[in-house]
């Protein structure tokens, strides 16, 4: 398989590979006949693979596409180009009996569970609503009984399973929406902004919830986020994505130490670092204005119009993402 060899390829069965993904929206137009006149392009060629066990954080400012490659994942939008591979298996163009199987193995947990939840329900019918669907335990009690210990598992109490959605504080709805997403037993979670919407205090318990049941369960995730804050302690890799593209992938590590791209510098910039050392020696790049349309983006480097580098190549030619070493890949002309 020809691929841009983003970093940490050793494993010779990765979870999920993602391979050029597009997925274009269709802007329609005509009173009598509609035919297509643009298209927003929300992803515009995306690669990258996922080790088993390992978490992917994926950042950008709100319309890079990163939530729309999440749900592509999922197959919950249709891919106008490209591959994603799940486990060895081609799920591209999969329709929704073939996917059916698949799904229970890929869950998403939302930024906003109360706005993902009947609040007429109570939780445990909440928990085990998937469990009906998926056919995975017949019997009611044995799916009460499995609810409550999801709820244990996700730090909440047993009993609390009786209960309305609308009596918990944000933090428990969270901990509600993630023991629903393991009713399947995933291999694979997408987590789209599960801890914005949450104070700080709580979304370091959170994020903590996410790290233990990773070691227990042996998860992978996807964790998406539009600051580098949220994601640093929960990511092995990070792909910083800006108008439907990557615009850097590193480890962790080198991603926080030695950001290469203006991009990624300026969102660091942003973020508070706790050791002086890093601290005193990065870059300080501010960027201005707002993301472009990803309906007609810049051509050249889509960052050039925000870009305070920018050289009038950067206007005409598009950079590839390139291998600086280390696994570190990045898509700029001055790198
Ligand atoms: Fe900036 Fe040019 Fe690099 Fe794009 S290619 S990030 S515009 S310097």
């Amino acid at each position: 398989m020809s691929m841009p060899g983003l970093a940490n390829m050793s494993d010779p069965s990765p979870l999920l590979v993602v391979e050029d993904l597009k997925v274009h929206f269709p802007i329609k137009a005509g009173t009598l006949v509609q035919r297509q006149v643009a298209s927003v392009k929300a992803v515009d060629g995306v690669s990258f693979l996922l080790n088993r066990g390992e978490t992917l954080g994926l950042v950008g400012e709100s319309g890079c596409g990163k939530s729309t490659t999440g749900l592509a994942v999922l197959r919950m939008l249709d891919i106008t180009a490209g591959r994603v591979v799940f486990d060895g298996e081609d799920i591209t163009r999969h329709d929704r009996a073939a996917m059916r199987p698949i799904r229970k193995r890929m869950q998403m947990v939302y930024q906003d569970p109360y706005g993902s939840l009947n609040p007429r329900m109570k939780v445990v019918d909440l928990i085990a609503e998937p469990m009906i669907v998926h056919d995975l335990l017949p019997n009611r009690a044995a799916r009460a009984d499995r609810a409550r210990e999801l709820l244990a598992l996700v730090g909440l109490r047993p009993d609390m399973a009786d209960r309305y959605i609308h009596e918990f504080s944000g933090g428990q709805r969270q901990r509600i929406g993630v023991a629903r997403a393991l009713s399947m037993e995933p291999d694979l979670l997408i987590c789209d902004e599960p801890v914005s919407a949450l104070d700080v205090s709580i979304q370091a318990q959170i994020v903590n919830l996410f790290q233990d049941l990773q070691q227990s369960l042996g998860l992978t995730y996807i964790f998406v986020a539009h600051d580098l804050a949220v994601v640093r302690h929960i990511s092995d890799r990070i792909a910083v994505m800006y108008l439907g593209r990557i615009a850097e992938i590193a480890d962790r590590e080198t991603l926080y130490r030695r950001p290469l791209h203006p991009y990624t510098q300026a969102l660091l910039a942003a973020v508070p670092i706790p050791d002086p050392e890093i601290e005193a020696t990065r870059p300080q790049i501010a960027v201005a204005g707002e993301v472009p349309s990803a309906l007609n983006p810049p051509p050249g480097c889509r960052f050039h119009t925000r870009c305070p580098l920018a050289v009038a190549r950067c206007r005409t030619e598009e950079p590839a993402l390139r291998d600086v070493g280390a696994g570190q890949m990045v898509s700029c002309h001055l790198v």
